[in-house]
């Protein structure tokens, strides 16, 4: 593990207050090095040699959970992804965008949209979850490549 890697999963673990086991530790660095959005099963297939035991996985993201080091991103594949939490609050987590053409999904971590007003009296709107899709600028600019292929 790189030394920058386990600073961070110290800083991280640290501002959660929660002591440093192997899981945690191999559970963040999966985070960590992962650019976008993980599903339970597939951070434990990543450290299937590390942590065989998938119960311990599962228990290790629901700690990360409960203290709001990572948050569950409901992505098109309709099953549950964690990652680390970026610009997260208590009602809205960052954007997601997904490309309808390579499926690729980017977190728009930067990116905070304005809470929504509840559209009809007597409703109260508790949590906003964002999920943009388009196309990735990878895809945009090869599908402007090929159209102006047709137009000469
Ligand atoms: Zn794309
Ligand atoms: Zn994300």
């Amino acid at each position: 593990m790189k030394p920058d890697i386990k600073q961070k999963i110290e800083n991280l673990l640290n501002f959660a207050n929660l002591r440093r086991t192997g899981p945690r530790a191999a559970v963040l660095s999966v985070l960590l090095g992962a650019r976008k959005p993980q599903t339970a099963h597939q951070i434990a297939a990543k450290l299937s040699h590390i942590t065989p035991n998938k119960v311990t996985i599962y228990r290790t993201l629901e700690s990360f959970l409960a203290a709001g080091l990572v948050h569950k991103a409901f992505l098109q594949q309709r099953c549950w992804h964690f990652e680390l939490s970026h610009n997260c609050t208590k009602n809205q987590c960052h954007p997601h965008f997904t490309c309808t053409n390579c499926g690729d999904v980017y977190c728009l971590t930067e990116k905070q949209m304005p809470m929504a007003k509840s559209p009809y009296k007597g409703f109260i709107i508790s949590h906003q979850r964002i999920q943009l899709e388009g196309l990735c600028p990878k895809c945009n600019s090869n599908l402007q490549l090929t159209n102006s292929h047709k137009q000469m």
